[in-house]
């Protein structure tokens, strides 16, 4: 996917159209940004089900092999999080219907 460093697009607290800076903000994964999700690892640590290291032969055998119990190399594409910066108001907004799934973003 190749997207233009900057762009002309709707600045919502300007309530215009202005140029925007294109900034690609780096996956921290969900128990990054979400950590009290339901079933995320911090949460079943808490409630004590965590079934990670420490149960059975410390995760060696007992959980089986990695693509058995975790969801491993299924998608070859992500979503790039795009973050928009009005060049006016120095604000940042997001894309709000999401974007598109890209193998690799290259800015031109
Ligand atoms: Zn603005």
């Amino acid at each position: 996917m190749k997207v233009p460093k900057e762009m002309k697009r709707y600045c919502p607290s300007c309530k215009k159209h202005c140029l925007h800076k294109v900034k690609v903000e780096k996956n921290r994964g969900k128990n990054k940004t979400h950590p009290m999700t339901q079933f995320s690892s911090i949460r079943l640590k808490l409630r004590g089900l965590w079934m990670g290291v420490g149960t059975g032969n410390s995760g060696a055998r007992s959980r089986g092999a990695l693509n058995s119990w975790k969801r491993y190399n299924k998608k070859t594409t992500k979503k790039p999080d795009f973050r928009y910066t009005c060049t006016e108001c120095n604000k940042a907004s997001t894309n709000a219907g999401g974007s598109k799934r890209a193998k690799k973003v290259e800015m031109i």
